[in-house]
């Protein structure tokens, strides 16, 4: 007789498809005490921990520390990590079907929206996305072309994406030195001219989208002074109705008031906050970006209720010689997996995979994070939203809908990758080369130093 699928003798074996937050939450959730489920976890990169590493600001220290928590997870006996593994080349979606059970994506949201203006190809117009990863020391973005000699960088989007890039622009050498930021990315931003961070909204003050730590934050810059002009904070009676009771909102608006009333100290630097601006063209001189043209806006409330902007036909011109947009991530497909497209996410329902052309269920495939609901909340938003996933998969499980995949040896997927020659970077390897920066960090007063490079990651575990 064959053993039940999910009981000691025959634990259930899943695939996890990227090591981001949602990946080792979903990871936790999966091998819970009892459950008797193995995992293996896979990332393109060599280093886990996703937007932890590569996408949280390098000074909010704070929040990169829940990493603690995945290296529990990763502590667990039925753990283990592949890291180096591109889902589509080195294994593939049948590789996954025939070695494991149950399969869950949880890659996030890897592209950004672009703005669709003239202009927007230019050197140094580039998305948030990007110089996050840069001066993240993502490895794909190592060599990224930044250049900080001109005076003025515009910010496109209010979000707390904006608000981070907006920040690192704005600090000083000395507010950076100590964090984990590339030294690459360090060594650029001490060589950087810019003095005026112009953060553009298309909508009004009511309609931002960061939070109240990253609006106060800018309340404390050493060398920056944060600027709000009165006259743009005024609220029309659509925005003041919206926003009537949202404690958070008006607390935003009480911090962006303030600023207002303080105006210019004579900091060397100045994060300006714009609204209801949207960039319309991007314009160039010498090959390089000189300003960008902006669209004044006007705000108009839809039959649904919700405020939109609407172009007014008049223009205003930043100088800036920079462009960052910050407007929103985006979910990249995947060979063999459904993607719908519009939205940037895998079609799901409560984390089940769905088939987009038949709308049906597609057995043993879940999603959880921001593949699965598209780019919002914050880190702490995917560990309900990967348990949710894991419960789905949990039920499906009780209720036998599960097929057992045809050769669930777990030595089998090691033999594979090494037939194919891929260099895997196990959990062990990943601690070799965490150890190696944390040390270098020790010695420089850093969390970390982070080894950018994957030659010098590998180099690492060969010495
Ligand atoms: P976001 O919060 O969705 O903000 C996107 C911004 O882009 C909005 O201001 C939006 O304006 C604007 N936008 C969109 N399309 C535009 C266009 N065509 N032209 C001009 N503006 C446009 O996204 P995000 O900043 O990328 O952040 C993603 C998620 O990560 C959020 O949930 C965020 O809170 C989270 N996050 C958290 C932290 C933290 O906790 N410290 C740090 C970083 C990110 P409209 O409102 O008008 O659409």
């Amino acid at each position: 007789m064959t053993a039940n699928l999910g009981s000691a003798e025959r634990p259930l074996r899943a695939a996890i498809i990227g090591a981001g937050p949602s990946g080792f939450y979903a990871a936790a959730s999966l091998l819970k005490e009892g459950n008797n489920v193995t995992v293996d976890l896979f990332d393109r990169l060599i280093a886990p921990h996703g937007l932890v590493r590569y996408g949280v600001a390098p000074d909010h220290q704070n929040i990169k520390a829940v990493a603690k928590t995945y290296d529990r997870t990763a502590a667990e006996p039925g753990f283990r990590y592949f890291g180096n593994v591109d889902f589509g080349k080195d294994i593939t979606h049948e590789d996954l079907k025939k070695h494991y059970d149950v399969i869950f994506y949880t890659t996030g949201a890897q592209s950004d929206r672009k703005l669709g203006i003239p202009g927007e190809d230019l050197p140094n117009s580039m998305s948030a996305t990007e110089f996050v990863a840069w001066y993240n020391g993502h490895p794909d973005y190592r060599d990224l072309e930044v250049d900080l000699s001109c005076n003025a960088a515009i910010v496109v989007g209010v979000g707390n994406v904006a608000m981070d890039v907006a920040r690192v622009l704005a600090k000083s050498i000395d507010e950076l030195e100590d964090t984990d930021i590339a030294d690459h990315a360090l060594k650029a931003l001490a060589k950087s001219n810019i003095k005026d961070i112009y953060v553009v909204a298309r909508r009004g003050p009511a309609q931002v989208k960061f939070t109240n730590a990253e609006i106060r934050e800018m309340g404390h810059l050493a060398i920056a002074d944060t600027i709000v002009l009165d006259s743009e904070l005024k609220l029309d009676r659509a925005s003041s109705a919206e926003i009537e009771g949202d404690t958070a909102m008006q607390k935003n608006l009480d911090y962006m008031r303030a600023f207002a009333e303080i105006g210019e100290t004579g900091k060397p630097r100045r994060v300006h906050f714009r609204f209801l601006l949207s960039p319309v063209e991007i314009i160039e001189e010498n090959g390089k970006i000189a300003a960008v043209k902006m669209e004044k806006n006007e705000l108009r409330a839809s039959v649904s209720g919700d405020i939109k902007p609407s172009g007014t036909g008049k223009y205003e011109t930043i100088p800036a010689g920079m462009i960052l947009r910050s407007v929103g991530y985006k979910g990249v497909p995947m060979p063999g997996v459904p993607f719908d497209a519009r939205h940037g996410v895998i079609p799901n329902e409560v984390g089940r995979v769905v088939n987009l052309e038949t709308g049906k269920i597609v057995p043993g495939e879940y999603v959880a994070g921001w593949i699965k609901r598209g780019p919002t909340g914050v880190i702490g938003t995917n560990k309900p939203d990967a348990i949710e996933s894991v419960n789905s998969m949990f039920d499906d499980l009780q209720k036998n809908k599960l097929e057992p995949a045809p050769d669930p040896d777990p030595e089998a997927i090691l033999a594979l990758l090494k037939e194919r020659g891929v260099r895997y970077v196990t959990k062990d390897e990943w601690k070799k080369i965490d150890a190696v920066e944390v040390a270098e960090g020790k010695k420089r007063g850093k969390p970390r130093v982070k080894i950018v490079k994957r030659a010098d990651m590998l180099a690492v575990l060969e010495s």
